[in-house]
């Protein structure tokens, strides 16, 4: 039997059992069979049996609900998107860019209503997000941020902080300035998946679990197989595997799987938290290129995560991929450079998981009524807010009635596949590699790599 806490801090954390629900055992007809019970599979069933309370939904799972990335990651529930706000206002235009943010806004406070109305105690916070400039050379990224907001008419959203506003509400080392913005929170992700899995349960639906979906056929006979039976699904069939439906052929280069890990502290004791203050408990990042994020914890503790596991040959995703000796060191030392006074202190777990990152960042909401499939995908990091707002898009468009997000420009839109191998792995174990480079050398005060527009141009969004 699979320990399934093993996964995270937070599956880890949960007051139940974790014992996996029944696998399928036969062929049925449904209307909707879903792939996958992480947000995106749970939130599409949620919002289509609210409509449609008498539609038969039916979820497989390969593993558990909340096995996936949204079992495991950074709790950052978040309005960021994976595509900047000047990049969407440079391939969508100004108002299709200033939609996407306020939808991405609107989603936050949709998982809080949601999870008031549905009972779900997953933590929600709504402190913000701080992003910090640590070093001198993080201010233009700030600053073009800032600039991005305000030229879509939405900077009363986001204030520019100096170092020493920064320091009144956290005491971090090297920060210059910072990005305060108000659109965010941060939510115990496994609270909020299971209780997902539970709410929809009372709306109808039903759940297999260690099911795995071995392919899938398009048109009039849609259906999902798995090894014991398939799912012939009258309406839709929902993709919503995220990372792990690269191991589909079919689906195998519409994602690169790229893995981003965590370690978290034990809780701080109060003098600690007084020395650092953070009371707002505010989603915490630099500017960094390998990416950090921090969480404070409703227990008091530091989550803290990085991109940086090198990606693998043939997009391979295996367990022992969850944890990166090297990474999650420095993923610790970095966390007590960032606060000196927690030197010593202990890190209870450390885990990973990978994300989808589609070839041109932008993620896919779709549906096609004619081969019947639909889909939701492409996050990359930031999935937790992106995959409520997918959700009720793809309710909206599987259930027929227009939920008025239809013309963001995420939905129908096809993203190109990835390379190759090896070319692929070539061009991305570059890039990981450079882009790692030019934070070092900031980071030791050195001159930047001379190949760094080029990777700054590889790894553009
Ligand atoms: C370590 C980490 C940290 C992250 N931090 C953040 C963060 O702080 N904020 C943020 O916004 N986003 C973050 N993300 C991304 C975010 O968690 C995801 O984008 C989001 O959870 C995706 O939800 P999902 O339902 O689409 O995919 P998943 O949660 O991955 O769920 C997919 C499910 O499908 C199942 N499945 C896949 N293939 C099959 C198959 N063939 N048959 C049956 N079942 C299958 C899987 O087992 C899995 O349970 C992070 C991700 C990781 C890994």
């Amino acid at each position: 039997m699979t320990d399934y806490k093993q996964y995270s801090f937070w599956l880890d954390s949960l007051d139940e059992s974790l014992t996996a629900r029944s696998a399928l055992q036969h062929s049925a007809d449904v209307d909707v069979a879903i792939l996958g019970a992480g947000y995106s599979g749970l939130w599409t069933a949620y919002y289509l049996l609210r409509e449609h309370p008498g539609l038969k939904v039916t979820i497989v799972e390969r593993e558990i609900a909340g096995y996936g990335a949204s079992g495991r990651n950074g709790g950052w529930c978040s309005s960021r998107f994976p595509v900047t706000p000047r990049m969407l206002a440079a391939r969508f235009g100004r108002e299709q860019a200033r939609n996407m943010v306020l939808a991405m806004h609107a989603s936050i406070d949709e998982i809080g209503r949601v999870c008031d109305e549905e009972e779900m105690d997953a933590q929600f916070h709504k402190g913000g997000i701080l992003s910090l400039a640590r070093g001198a050379h993080q201010m233009n990224a700030i600053r073009s941020t800032y600039a991005g907001y305000e030229s879509l008419g939405l900077a009363q959203h986001h204030r520019l902080l100096s170092s020493e506003e920064v320091a009144e509400r956290v005491q971090v080392t090297g920060v210059q300035g910072g990005l305060l913005s108000t659109e965010g929170a941060s939510l115990h992700p496994a609270r909020l998946v299971r209780g997902l899995a539970r709410a929809v349960e009372r709306r109808g639906a039903t759940i297999y679990e260690q099911t795995e979906v071995l392919d899938f056929h398009t048109g009039p006979n849609a259906r999902l197989i798995t090894r014991n039976g398939e799912l012939r699904a009258r309406k839709a069939i929902v993709l919503a595997g995220e990372a792990y439906l690269t191991r589909l052929k079919k689906l195998h280069r519409a994602l690169l799987p790229v893995y981003s890990l965590i370690s978290i502290t034990e809780p701080l004791t109060s003098d600690q938290w007084r020395q650092i203050g953070w009371q707002n408990r505010e989603s915490l990042a630099s500017n960094k290129y390998s990416v950090d994020y921090l969480t404070r914890t409703a227990d008091g503790r530091i989550l803290f995560g990085s991109r940086g596991a090198p990606y693998v040959f043939g997009s391979k995703i295996t367990h022992d991929q969850d944890r990166h000796a090297e990474t999650h060191a420095l993923i610790r030392k970095s966390l007590v450079e960032w606060f000196p006074m927690l030197e010593g202190i202990k890190f209870t777990h450390s885990w990973g998981g990978p994300v989808g990152m589609p070839r041109d960042w932008m993620p896919t909401v779709a549906f096609n009524p004619t081969t019947k499939i639909a889909t939701a995908r492409g996050y990359t990091g930031q999935g937790v807010s992106t995959a409520n707002l997918a959700g009720r898009i793809l309710a909206g468009l599987i259930g027929g009635r227009p939920s008025q997000l239809e013309n963001l420009p995420l939905v129908q839109h096809a993203s190109p596949n990835w390379e190759y191998e090896p070319l692929r792995w070539l061009a991305v174990r570059y890039t990981q590699g450079a882009l790692g480079r030019i934070d070092q050398a900031a980071h030791d005060g050195r001159s930047r790599p001379i190949d760094a527009r080029l990777a700054e141009y590889l790894g553009r969004h």
